[in-house]
């Protein structure tokens, strides 16, 4: 890729450090008996209330999470309405939600330059257990937050259940998937990208706010702001760790590396935007601070074990790809197609990703990552031409058919893909070659619906009526919103379809739609 003269600001300023506090409950005061402050330092350090972005934890390690937060009093304002001042956060993990057990705690800093976010990456916790979490800064308390390490790497355990999501356009909707996914029983939660949406706001939508299309670091703050201020969203992050990845939406509509979609946008300009929008993207998640960015580039990519029973592989299917063939969109494929030098994933991506496959350890292998994996053809029911997603893996065919292969060559057992970005549900069968009948499964593919965007949706979709006939290893299509729920033991994968029947209104229930069942070492999902 092209590398820009793009003055980048060191992450010098961005404080690593987290001082942990010794490991003895005897030697931690509580938030309340923290002493007092003196009377020069009295005055109040915040105009108001300064955790209204709420809590969150991700990346579970046996021994620790990440716990994230942001001091923020006002999210329409790219400083969050503090001055441009490092400020002292307090944090402390508990064994009980009253705060009263305290096991570990200490005192990070939430530069003014990474918009006053924390991310302490806790350590010395014991594997497979709840814990609870809370920030005080002045005399500011948060809520608490509550989450659960993994389980040691050589256990065996015999169940694990998670919920998946992605697609979120604000204003196209109330989050109540959300409001329901957090009475869920979960473990951790995967969001798969299209978190914010960069375009300005649609209007005549359920939700309103006013905004650009965003190009600066301010926007991208504020966007995130705006979407972070949700409650619902917040009580999910509060009540589970999550493991974030992201999509195009974050940056700009279907960009592919250092390139934006939008030919108006020179490659300079939009590697900009991408360091803006990878920059806000770092401030506002619960991710390792190895992973802040350098101006335009971010590393997100990594693996997650949970002892035997599961890894997930998280992709990044954005920073690393070549362009999309045949001008993009929905096309016949064109040549560039079958291009062998193209790649989804990038060259030391892919072979990170072989090497975690091989080198599995654990009954499940997850990728979870944004673009339908299986060879879809999208045409209309009657047309004749093949139409193909030039943005998702079928548009990278050589890219696709190589990693399929390398799961039968080397017989990876109990491959299955989480899905996000296209904004309904899917099953589908992971094949070689899907224009031959006789080619083996090699995996199974689980697509998850938007949390909103697209609005209100239906069980069928009249313009996706001829893909099930047309393409027979998709085994479910469902154009409802919603989320992913899944229940994995050492024998059986379960994913239940949790849908909304709307979202342009709060309050709508929830149902499972459809419940499919993978067997370990048969891959291909049956409906229960
Ligand atoms: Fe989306
Ligand atoms: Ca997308």
């Amino acid at each position: 890729m092209i590398i820009p003269n793009y003055k980048t600001k060191t992450d010098c300023s961005f404080s690593r450090r987290t001082l942990l506090g010794a490991g003895s409950a005897a030697l931690i005061w509580p938030f309340s008996q923290l002493p007092t402050a003196t009377a020069a330092s009295r005055r109040p350090l915040f105009q108001d209330f300064p955790f209204k972005l709420g809590v969150a934890s991700g990346d579970p390690a046996p021994d620790g999470v990440v716990l994230w937060t942001r001091l923020c009093i006002n999210p329409l304002d790219e400083t969050g309405g503090l001055p441009p001042e490092d400020v002292q956060v307090h944090w402390q993990v508990a064994t009980d939600d009253g705060m009263r057990n305290v096991v570990q705690q200490g005192m990070t800093t939430a530069s003014a330059d990474w918009a006053h976010s924390v991310h302490v990456e806790v350590q010395g916790l014991l594997p497979d257990r709840t814990y609870f979490y809370q920030f005080k800064s002045g005399d500011e308390v948060s809520e608490t937050g509550r989450t659960r390490t993994a389980p040691a790497s050589d256990a065996v355990i015999d169940h694990f259940r998670f919920a998946f999501a992605s697609c979120q356009r604000y204003e196209e909707g109330y989050y109540t998937a959300y409001e329901h996914m957090a009475q869920d029983d979960l473990r951790a939660v995967i969001h798969l990208g299209d978190y914010i949406y960069e375009g300005s706001p649609k209007t005549g939508t359920p939700r309103y706010f006013a905004g650009p299309k965003l190009n600066t670091l301010s926007d991208f703050r504020i966007r995130h702001s705006i979407y972070r201020s949700d409650r619902l969203l917040q009580e999910v992050h509060a009540r589970f760790p999550w493991i974030v990845t992201w999509d195009d939406h974050e940056v700009a509509n279907d960009y592919a590396d250092a390139y934006s979609h939008d030919p108006s946008v020179s490659t300079e300009d939009f590697l900009i935007r991408r360091a803006n929008a990878y920059k806000a993207y770092y401030e506002h998640m619960p991710l390792r601070p190895s992973t802040v960015p350098r101006g335009p580039f971010m590393d997100i990519y990594r693996k997650i074990r949970m002892g035997r029973l599961l890894e997930f592989s998280v992709l990044d299917t954005r920073q690393y790809r070549s362009r999309q063939p045949c001008g993009g969109g929905y096309e016949p494929p064109c040549e560039g197609v079958f291009d062998p030098s193209s790649t989804m994933l990038g060259a030391a991506q892919e072979e990170w990703l072989k090497k975690n496959l091989t080198t599995s350890e654990c009954t499940w292998n997850i990728i979870a990552q944004q673009i339908i994996l299986a060879r879809v053809d999208f045409s209309p029911q009657g047309a004749e031409e093949m139409l193909l997603s030039m943005d998702k893996w079928s548009g990278y065919e050589a890219a696709r058919r190589r990693l399929m292969q390398f799961l039968a060559d080397g017989r990876i057992q109990n491959v299955v893909t989480l899905t996000g970005d296209v904004h309904c549900n899917w099953v589908n069968d992971l094949k070689i070659d899907y224009d031959d009948p006789q080619s083996p499964v090699v995996g199974t593919e689980f697509v998850g619906t938007s949390i909103t965007s697209r609005g209100d949706g239906n069980e069928t979709r009249s313009s996706r009526e001829g893909v099930l006939p047309r393409n027979p290893a998709v085994r479910f299509f469902n154009d409802e919103r919603g989320y992913v729920r899944c229940e994995v033991t050492p024998e059986k994968w379960t994913t239940d379809f949790r849908t909304v029947p709307f979202v342009s209104r709060p309050d709508a229930p929830c149902l499972t739609r459809a419940s499919f069942v993978v067997e370990s070492g048969r891959p291909g999902a049956v409906r229960s």
